[in-house]
């Protein structure tokens, strides 16, 4: 285990966990258990540090027509999920101003081959050709800053950011080796032991803000359109013979119960599954009722906290200051290390 530099106070002996969302739509089954489920079980053993990734969001969504309603339902959607503002540090990323300086030094550490290689950074280049922006490219050096301003060392995230991570570590390493042990490496963490990525109904991809809209359950979805989008959920006649391999949309299908269903009912549909007795229909009705019973809670308690605009803006302030007093306590550990010190 590398020692670390410590600051004069630096306060909390428990570990830290930092994540963040972007405020690019409206959040979904992924974002709950690729994340949040994380966030709302880590808050009662770690010092924690959770944004609203409105800096992130610029590089894709230039407009900002729409950025402070998302901003203010990212907040609410993580309240509504069981995220304690109170337990943790709810901010919003441009509010902490250190992560901007942080980024600056990382950047020097960057490669561009390495950036240019990045999964997402081709995804993104493909997706908008009119686009590419430097901010895009060097997309996961801001993440890094993100996690390393609080010396992070577990990251709640989905399997899409697992690259990311290890671009984090590799950035954290090079600082250490270049100017001395200031960062911890981060790893990505789920509590299922295994990063996940949650499907999109119809088989193609996973779920998401932007793309797949009908094939994606939204925390904001009514009873009616949660129902429809279920039982649209593409199946066929059934097994042929006992024990078969899923295809891929009846296993999303499975993945989604276990996610949302009693085990029991879960193990009832996989029993049929295997002796060739299973009624897709019946499956389907029943994930619906179990989906509508999951999301509809959380979605009147997003509606509540929306109505209470000073509120969202007091946890944002507060979650900012605690944020902002983690960072700065970093940035005087990173000046010194790098040498800006000059009194
Ligand atoms: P984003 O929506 O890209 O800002 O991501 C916010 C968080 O949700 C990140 O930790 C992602 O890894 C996670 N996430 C997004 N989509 C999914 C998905 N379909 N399955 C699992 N995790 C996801």
């Amino acid at each position: 285990m590398p020692t670390f530099l410590s600051s004069p106070d630096m306060g909390s002996s428990k570990e830290i966990v930092m994540s963040g969302i972007r405020p690019t739509g409206f959040l979904h089954l992924g974002n709950y258990f690729g994340a949040i489920r994380n966030y709302v079980k880590m808050q009662e053993d770690y010092e924690c540090y959770f944004m609203v990734a409105d800096l992130h969001s610029l590089t894709t969504h230039p407009d900002t027509k729409e950025l402070k309603s998302h901003v203010h339902r990212v907040l609410a959607e993580n309240i509504a999920c069981g995220l304690d503002p109170d337990k943790v540090s709810l901010y919003c990323q441009s509010q902490v101003h250190q992560t901007c300086e942080l980024y600056l030094y990382l950047n020097m550490l960057a490669y561009k081959g390495e950036l240019e290689k990045t999964a997402t950074f081709k995804e993104k280049v493909r997706l908008s050709p009119d686009n590419v922006n430097a901010g895009l490219l060097t997309y996961p050096v801001l993440q890094a800053a993100d996690i390393l301003l609080h010396r992070a060392t577990y990251v709640p995230v989905g399997k899409d950011q697992e690259q990311h991570l290890e671009m984090a570590r590799n950035f954290a390493k090079r600082f250490n080796h270049r100017y001395g042990e200031v960062f911890p490496e981060p790893v990505a963490f789920n509590f299922s032991n295994e990063l996940i990525k949650v499907p999109s109904l119809d088989g193609s991809g996973k779920m998401s803000k932007s793309e797949n809209q009908m094939s994606t359950l939204y925390l904001s979805d009514d009873d009616e359109i949660i129902q429809k989008k279920v039982m649209k959920a593409w199946t066929d006649s059934g097994p042929a013979s006992r024990d078969s391999v899923k295809p891929p949309y009846i296993e999303n299908l499975f993945l989604l119960m276990k996610l949302v269903s009693a085990g029991e009912v879960h193990n009832h549909y996989e029993k049929a599954f295997n002796d060739c007795t299973i009624r897709y229909g019946d499956m389907k009705k029943q994930l619906a009722a179990d989906m509508v019973n999951f999301i509809a809670p959380i979605r009147e308690r997003v509606n509540e906290i929306l109505n209470n605009e000073k509120y969202l803006q007091s946890v944002m302030e507060t979650g900012a200051e605690k944020a902002r007093k983690s960072g700065e306590k970093t940035m005087k550990l990173v000046r010194k290390a790098i040498g800006l010190n000059y009194y």
